[in-house]
């Protein structure tokens, strides 16, 4: 037993989790191979927020039953958010995978891995130590308490749990001496961080950590939630110099009662009041969020207010979803999905086209101006990287390397990415 490979959909923890895992598997002397059709284990990390994940998920499950057929000895694990605490229905469904994990829980795979190849497992899964990339995703709580009523997440992923700051940090110093230089703090609702613990200590506390990591350059968090949004994380933010004054923020829907029905916690207004302060308090900072069109009983006028969300707050990235029943929520015990799947496509295409025009002109603003990027990849002679406040950019025909914080002179502003050339390059060229 020699190879793995891991195909993972969905959010950015699941990324996370199939990182750790993979440097798990490394320790074990098992290495990555890009075709799953070779590898010796095949690992499917699973999303169920959304019936079309699910459905490329049990996609990806039948082609890896026609693989096993020509090499019985393939050992397939179906992990994460498809996995709950009972699994006899997916191994009746699934009955050629060998190991089910719910998210987080790699103990099954490396046993199975430890029997067969007389490698102990343990203590294989702690930190990350993969050879990481010049970013990393650090999960920092796990799961969730606030049982919106169309996720399945807290079904899944289960309460709220936190690591401690002494953890998070040791581990951060660990990345950054492997060359990570930009770490994303992961969180089903990155705000609430720390709630749990009996000493008084929050996402603020973490981050003036963090901060003080030396070499790290830059610190990011995702998703955070309106209701655990508090001044000091935005002032925390604002003060600290490695924070990146970048914050997704979910609003999920614009009108009051669909909010209620979604058991989101907060109204319109509450919202919008909320914007104005992280705007007013972190200079420069970006928006994003999330929002999910089509929800049970959401009428036109109500689906409105989703798009005068967005017409008034222009957030820079918005992470747009037509509403799909998940069996288990509160909304699948309790709410009609009424809105006709065609009517939900089109809400979808409103906001996507609307966003593209805003996220022009915004974008637009840029052109012109000098932005420090760090680099983070290079794909034919064009290095890419972000800004602090999360826009791509890409630089052709500089002399940088992959880690490298350079200031670029915006040049090309389009939706989705900028590009330019720094200034030394720049010079060259006049
Ligand atoms: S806050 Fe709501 S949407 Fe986000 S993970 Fe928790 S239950 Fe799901």
């Amino acid at each position: 037993m020699d190879t793995y490979n891991i195909w993972t959909i969905g959010c950015q923890m699941n990324k996370a989790d199939s990182e750790r895992l993979g440097s798990a598997l490394d320790q074990m002397s098992l290495s990555l191979v890009h075709s799953p059709e070779q590898a010796d284990v095949v690992v499917v990390n699973s999303c169920v927020v959304r019936k079309s994940a699910e459905d490329k998920v049990t996609g990806m499950l039948a082609k890896l039953n026609g693989f096993k057929k020509n090499n019985p000895s393939q050992v397939i694990a179906l992990m994460g958010c498809m996995v709950g605490p009972k699994q006899d229905k997916l191994q009746k469904q699934f009955p050629f995978v060998d190991v089910f994990m719910r998210p987080q829980e790699y103990d099954p795979l490396l046993q199975l891995i430890g029997v067969k190849t007389g490698i102990d497992p343990d203590g294989c899964v702690g930190d990350l130590t993969a050879t990481p990339g010049v970013t990393a995703f650090i999960p920092i709580i796990h799961g969730c308490d606030k049982f919106c009523s169309f996720c399945i997440i807290p079904y899944r992923r289960g309460r709220e749990v936190s690591r401690t700051i002494t953890d998070i940090v040791r581990e951060t110093e660990l990345l950054v001496a492997r060359g990570v230089k930009e770490i994303t703090l992961l969180g089903q609702n990155v705000d609430s961080y720390g709630h749990d613990f009996d000493e008084k200590r929050d996402l603020a506390d973490l981050l003036i950590a963090l901060n003080d990591v030396k070499d790290l350059k830059r610190i990011r968090f995702l998703t955070s939630h309106p209701n655990d949004m508090s001044d000091r994380i935005i002032d925390t933010v604002a003060q600290l110099d490695k924070v990146c004054e970048h914050i997704n923020l979910p609003f999920q829907a614009g009108d009051d009662d669909v909010l209620e029905k979604m058991r989101r916690g907060y109204t319109n207004k509450e919202y919008r009041l909320l914007v104005d302060k992280i705007r007013d308090r972190i200079p420069n900072v970006s928006m994003g969020t999330d929002l999910i069109v089509g929800f049970s009983g959401e009428t036109p006028e109500q689906f409105q207010k989703s798009v005068e969300m967005l017409e008034d707050i222009k957030f820079d990235k918005v992470h747009s979803a037509s509403y799909s029943v998940r069996e288990g929520t509160i909304a699948f015990r309790t709410l009609p999905d009424d809105v006709p799947v065609e009517e939900k496509k089109a809400r979808l295409k409103t906001i996507d086209d609307l966003q593209k025009d805003i996220q022009s002109d915004l974008n637009a603003k840029l052109n012109g101006t000098l932005q420090e990027v760090l680099i983070e990849k290079i794909t034919d002679d064009i290095f890419e990287g972000r800004t602090k406040n999360d826009k791509i950019v890409r630089v052709s025909g500089t002399a940088t390397t992959i880690g490298e914080i350079i200031e670029v002179k915006i040049q090309k502003a389009g939706p989705w990415s900028l590009s330019g050339l720094t200034v030394d390059r720049l010079e060259v060229l006049i």
